[in-house]
């Protein structure tokens, strides 16, 4: 079911498909627990040419008569990533099919795509999941005051966005999406940061949002943190959690800052762990 220009797994009655938004700069510098020169030589081994450009991923969910989108890139804002529209298009998708948006966290590079150029939905029919937590947490005018410059942009987004969206805004909770589709708590990243899993006889997928940026940097240092973690400590524990489960169970990994092919598997290496993109 692979279309010569996207990465699709069929797990039980889901068909996933990873649909690019595009790239944005991330210097190595914004990594902490590794020397960036270290971080550089891990870049290059594993022919990583750009060490500062990662990709940002999105992903499609149909099955059971229902369309799901997983995050909605950068929507283009500072002439970053906005490719997700025209390749849903190109998946033969358009805006109004979608059902249900699901967040994996309030992020500018997940939740950009959200609104047009005038503040409007695009995604005009979906319903729209996020974690509690997650609201609470942009909706905290203490954070707010707090933050800086850059980060207050990032505040103010997300509140235009679920303004925007209040009609239909649901909230995660431990219970299935949809059946056959599981939200996963994955905190550290962002409070209420989420994954989603979908179990299928011998095939389990997890989406897991951004539990790395940096793959292969992160995968073979797990305690390596990113600038954007609001709570590093926290963002390590799962990270360690998510890299040993997915090991453990031999999950197909989805993450919106994997390679553009966008799913990959996880294997044991000598000091920490190794990322494994399946051949397409
Ligand atoms: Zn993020
Ligand atoms: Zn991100």
């Amino acid at each position: 079911m692979n279309s010569p220009h996207f990465t699709s797994h069929q797990i039980g009655d889901f068909l996933v498909t990873a649909l690019s938004d595009g790239n944005m700069s991330a210097n190595l510098d914004l990594l902490s627990g590794i020397e960036t020169a270290d971080a550089g030589v891990i870049q290059h081994r594993c022919g990583i040419t750009e060490p500062g450009n990662i990709h940002i991923n999105c992903y499609l969910i149909r099955g059971r008569g229902r369309t799901l989108l997983v995050d909605t890139g950068t929507g283009g804002v500072n002439q970053v990533g906005g490719l997700l529209k025209g390749n849903l298009g190109a998946a033969g998708v358009t805006p109004d099919d979608v059902d249900t948006v699901l967040l994996t966290h309030g992020h500018p590079d997940h939740i950009g795509g959200l609104l047009d150029a005038e503040g409007r939905p695009i995604y005009k029919h979906a319903e729209l999941y996020l974690h509690p937590l997650e609201a609470e947490y942009w909706r905290d005018d203490e954070k707010l005051k707090m933050a800086s410059e850059r980060v207050q942009g990032n505040f103010t987004r997300v509140r235009q966005t679920l303004d925007a969206y209040t009609q239909s805004l649901r909230f995660i909770d431990g219970n299935e999406i949809i059946e056959g589709i599981l939200p996963v708590w994955l905190p550290g990243h962002t409070p209420g940061h989420t994954g989603f899993r979908i179990d299928s006889g011998d095939k389990s997928l997890l989406i897991w949002g951004d539990i790395v940026h940096f793959p292969h940097i992160q995968s073979a240092h797990p305690a390596v943190s990113i600038v954007f973690d609001c709570d590093p400590a926290q963002a390590e524990a799962t990270r360690k959690k998510c890299l040993s489960q997915a090991v453990r169970e031999k999950l197909l990994i989805a993450g919106m800052h994997l390679a553009p092919t966008g799913f990959a598997h996880i294997l044991m290496a000598e000091s920490g762990y190794r990322i494994s993109y399946p051949e397409e």
